[in-house]
């Protein structure tokens, strides 16, 4: 019932939002250190589902927290929706399904790719790159980042 995802928060929540998407409960044990929690649950990151979240998030606070747990595709696209409703990094969680697909961005082409095989290295879909994944989440973009594998060999 993604169209009552709000349903129940009241304006001004000034407390912890933890959506999850898909089978995760990965929100189930998270420590909201006392302060007030609201759950909302997805099946996956769709424009209907993300655009609940915004307007649960444009009902909220400066002060809310937003905690994130599933599958790393629908996890990013909900980062760069919380990002877009002006949250910043610090007030983002995500407790990202290791064994899901693993999104990259890269910086020669500026493309994202999906890593399906959650290797440490994939071809960029837009420039055929071997990029080799870091451990740098960028929020902003709901990519880790990538760099060229073989940049030495090249040049
Ligand atoms: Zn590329």
């Amino acid at each position: 019932m993604p169209h009552e995802a709000g349903a129940g928060l009241a304006p001004g929540f000034r407390g912890v939002i933890c959506a999850s998407f898909g089978a995760t409960d990965d929100t189930a044990d998270h420590d909201t250190g006392g302060r007030p929690r609201h759950d909302l649950r997805f099946e996956s990151a769709t424009p209907g589902t993300l655009s609940d979240l915004r307007s649960v998030l444009g009902r909220s606070r400066v002060g809310v927290r937003l905690v994130l747990a599933g599958p790393p595709a629908d996890i990013r696209a909900a980062a760069a929706a919380a990002a877009e409703c002006g949250l910043l990094e610090e007030e983002v969680t995500l407790l990202s399904d290791e064994a899901g697909p693993c999104v990259v961005y890269c910086p020669h082409c500026l493309t994202t790719t999906i890593d399906r095989a959650a290797g440490s290295e994939v071809e960029c879909q837009g420039c055929a790159t071997v990029l080799a994944i870091t451990d740098h989440f960028s929020r902003r973009k709901g990519a880790y980042l990538g760099y060229s594998a073989h940049a030495e060999e090249a040049s």
